[in-house]
């Protein structure tokens, strides 16, 4: 067996071990052995070149690989040739992601989603685009989704790229939610309690934040909720961009497990890692963008919103503008 194939082998099953795939002969010479000459048939057969072949397994699940993630399916289809470019027929199996959001579930203890499967809204301008408009991975089931957080979280857990970081974090706290969520509440970093607790957004900013979902008649549990680092940054300070970058395999992975329509991007941190732009909150807030298959809507972090209180108005404006294009009409004020 060729050396190429066995290092591509070996990185392929640790690409595709991240991605959730389940049955994966992870020790066992005799399945890598397999995969070697499985992997070495699909060159002869797409005709890639053996360097181009183990540049594309060697660049992991981020740079669009599309697997079949079946955790009981056996053995998961890679699309390699895809990757290469090469035409393939399309397949059925495969439901387009835009339809193929499961009914709403819940995961233990979760409530069910309640936003309304389509909105009567028209739909607004959507500016901006960090990426093609579309998800790159098919969609998991419930359990599928929940297996694969399950192993994220344990890689996130044992992760210690940001060697600062790593000293002085308590756990890591990886988000909270239903894994079919329709909407993804994005912000910034843990902080002091949220590193205590392992729970995005649970101190103060995190009550407002429940305040302005209470307020749009949305509830905590009805949403995802995340952060761009899954670790506390020492003294809650601004995570640095190479700890975004170090982290953007947890939460791209997350995105794209949960394949949410909706992401709510608080804050600049966040704007940076999901729209990859340096714009201001103030620039990029009152409309939609793209990241992926989601529209992305900007606004400011609770954090800055206890500092700044006269901002609420802004994101309370922001909100209305989301709970229009879902069809949620927004609670009655209550009576004095
Ligand atoms: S912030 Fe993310 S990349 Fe950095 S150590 Fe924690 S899990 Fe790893």
């Amino acid at each position: 067996m060729r050396d190429w194939s066995h290092i591509a082998t070996l990185q392929l099953l640790e690409n595709w071990r991240r991605c959730g795939v389940g049955k994966i002969p992870r020790s066992s010479a005799e399945g890598v052995e397999r995969a070697c000459r499985w992997l070495e048939q699909v060159r002869l057969e797409s005709g890639v070149e053996s360097a181009d072949l183990m540049g594309l397994v060697s660049s992991g699940p981020q740079s669009g690989m599309s697997v079949e993630r079946s955790v009981t399916a056996a053995p998961p289809v890679v699309s390699l040739s895809k990757l290469a470019g090469i035409p393939q027929p399309s397949s059925p199996s495969i439901p387009p992601p835009a339809s193929s959001h499961p009914e709403t579930s819940s995961t233990a203890g979760n409530v069910p989603v309640a936003i309304p499967a389509k909105s009567p809204v028209a739909m607004p301008i959507i500016v901006g685009s960090s990426d093609e408009g579309r998800w790159t991975e098919s969609s998991l089931d419930v359990g599928g989704r929940e297996n694969r957080f399950k192993i994220l979280a344990q890689d996130a857990a044992a992760c210690r790229k940001c060697t600062e970081i790593v000293c002085s974090r308590k756990q890591t706290v990886f988000g909270v939610g239903p894994v079919n969520a329709r909407l993804v509440m994005f912000g910034e970093a843990p902080g002091a309690d949220e590193d205590r607790m392992g729970q995005p957004f649970v101190g103060a900013a995190g009550q407002l934040m429940d305040k302005i979902l209470t307020a749009s008649g949305l509830s905590r549990n009805e949403v995802y909720i995340m952060n761009s680092l899954k670790c506390r940054p020492p003294n809650n300070r601004t995570p640095t961009e190479i700890e975004v970058e170090n982290c953007r395999p947890f939460f791209e992975a997350q995105l794209e497990t949960i394949q949410p329509e909706y992401i709510i991007c608080w804050g600049a941190v966040a704007v940076r890692a999901v729209l990859k732009t340096t714009e201001s909150v103030g620039r990029l807030r009152g409309r939609f963008h793209q990241y992926k298959g989601a529209k992305v809507l900007v606004t400011y972090h609770p954090s800055y919103l206890l500092r700044n209180p006269d901002a609420k108005r802004l994101t309370w404006e922001d909100m209305k503008f989301l709970m229009k294009e879902l069809g949620i009409p927004l609670p009655a004020p209550k009576k004095a």
